[in-house]
């Protein structure tokens, strides 16, 4: 008689599963971030994993199959739970409540703060879905999915209704107000139609797509002085806009102070006091020149990127405070070990995608595009791209992104100076022929975090 080791098993909350059609065929992949294990099951398994939901023992979930229509005999599912539960992605039992004990949430910022904007910056978007083709969880709100299911109806999608979105992590949705994640047909949002378009906002207009999409690439960050308008340097046309001035603003037009924003906009919130290293701290209030100062200089893109920022940390180490940026000077041997923690990490993760993703996923190409060109090309001896980099640093920096990741600003400041070195090696090594591949930064900045790397740095 088969036994499942787990009583009443389900899928543990930290595992996200994501549906992906890869060159035809769908499936579902089970990745453990904390592991970096990916699991490759069907889609009747995922179906089945649902059901599993902590109150379900053998006899329920054989039930749980047959009314599905899927009927596996009893050895099958217990290999399955078996084989899941060696993997280390199930747990035992209803899930804990979700509910996190009551914290005062922070006060939102009063409609009148000012809005900064990125200077001399606007947004001229290509139209070739590169943001649209990259991310594993592009998430949508409750009522955000139920339209676009409702679109879906019209649309020749290559999966059904129902198989259209996912938890972001377990198998169930515990609260009414969690956001879903969409399927992926060969690393692209379901969405995104033949034409590089996206479906929804052809149908509905900007308000039927996510605000997620529809607020994309910019990012508002609060200071506490004011509401900064950055944006996040992870598409290809984010660095080709760079000096063409009539494209669409970071903030809506006339906009002035954070009330004129759209208000399922997210914010960020610069910590007070803001990390520096691991011992030393600065004033919030500091912060706000010093950024100013960092893109003003980052944006002449008349000195090193990388060997700026690394000394730039080291300065701030030594000093134990925000220093003048423009008096740092430029180093970057003690860089190897980061760039050799990199290349470990995604080396792992090229490999882990090749397992099962299709061919043409740009996520894919990416990660093996970047292994390659480290094992290939020594980072340090490889051309600047000066004027990407500048800008890359100067828009971070515009945004306090370097101080609001929850590590401490030198590491953000190594960190970025890791990544423009990596992207210098991808651009000596031939690209993949894809017109996203025109500013591998972009995409070294879009995979460190749709790929979960950013752990790599050795802090
Ligand atoms: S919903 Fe539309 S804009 Fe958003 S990722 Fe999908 S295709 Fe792109």
């Amino acid at each position: 008689m088969a036994a499942l080791s787990l009583e009443r098993p389900r899928l543990a909350l930290h595992v996200q599963a994501r549906v992906h059609v890869a060159d035809g065929s769908p499936h579902v992949v089970l990745h453990d971030p904390r592991t970096r294990l990916v699991a490759r099951i069907s889609l009747d398994d995922w179906r089945l994993l649902r059901e599993a939901d902590g109150t379900r023992d053998l006899d329920a979930l054989c039930l749980a199959a047959a009314r599905l229509g899927i009927d596996p005999s009893e050895e099958e599912l217990v290999r399955l739970f078996s084989e899941l539960d060696e993997a280390g992605l199930l747990a035992d039992g209803l899930a804990p409540p979700l509910r996190e004990p009551p914290v005062p949430a922070p006060a939102p910022p009063a409609p009148e703060t000012p809005l900064e904007v990125l200077p001399d910056f606007t947004l001229t978007c290509d139209g070739r879905g590169a943001c649209c083709r990259f991310y594993g969880s592009v998430g949508f709100a409750p009522l955000e999915a139920l339209r676009a299911r409702v679109a879906a109806a019209e649309l020749a999608l290559p999966l059904a209704d129902a198989d259209l979105f996912t938890p972001l992590s377990g198998a169930q949705i515990d609260a009414p107000d969690e956001p879903r994640a969409v399927a992926l047909v060969d690393g692209r949002c379901a969405f995104l139609d033949g034409g590089a378009r996206c479906a929804l906002h052809a149908r509905g207009g900007p308000y039927a797509k996510p605000a997620a999409c529809r607020i994309y690439p910019a990012a508002y960050v609060h200071d506490g002085g004011a509401v900064r308008a950055s944006l996040a340097p992870e598409c290809a046309c984010v660095f080709s806009s760079v000096g063409r001035p009539s494209g669409a603003g970071l903030v809506p037009e006339g906009a002035a102070t954070y009330g004129a924003l759209d208000p399922a906009a997210g914010l960020l919130v610069v910590p007070d006091p803001v990390p520096l290293s691991l011992h030393r701290t600065a004033p919030r209030e500091a912060l706000r020149p010093w950024s100013r100062a960092v893109h003003d200089v980052a944006r002449r893109a008349d000195r090193d990127a990388a060997g700026w920022a690394w000394a730039l940390a080291q300065a701030i180490e030594e000093a134990g405070a925000l220093v003048d940026p423009d008096r740092a000077p430029c180093g970057l041997e003690a860089a190897r070990p980061w760039l050799a923690a990199f290349r470990e990490a995604i080396t792992a993760e090229a490999d882990a995608q090749d397992a099962h993703r299709g061919a043409s996923d740009l996520s894919r190409v990416v990660a093996r595009w970047a292994a390659d060109a480290l094992a290939r090309v020594d980072p340090l001896a490889a051309p600047a791209q000066a004027r990407d980099e500048g800008f890359y640093l100067a828009a971070l920096a515009f945004g306090h992104r370097l101080a609001i990741e929850g590590r401490p600003l030198c590491v953000g400041l190594r960190d970025r100076a890791t990544r423009i070195l990596v992207a210098r090696a991808m651009a000596a090594v031939p690209a993949p022929l894809d017109p996203a591949a025109a500013h591998p930064l972009a995409l070294v900045e879009a995979a460190t975090r749709n790929l979960g790397l950013a752990g790599y740095a050795p802090i």
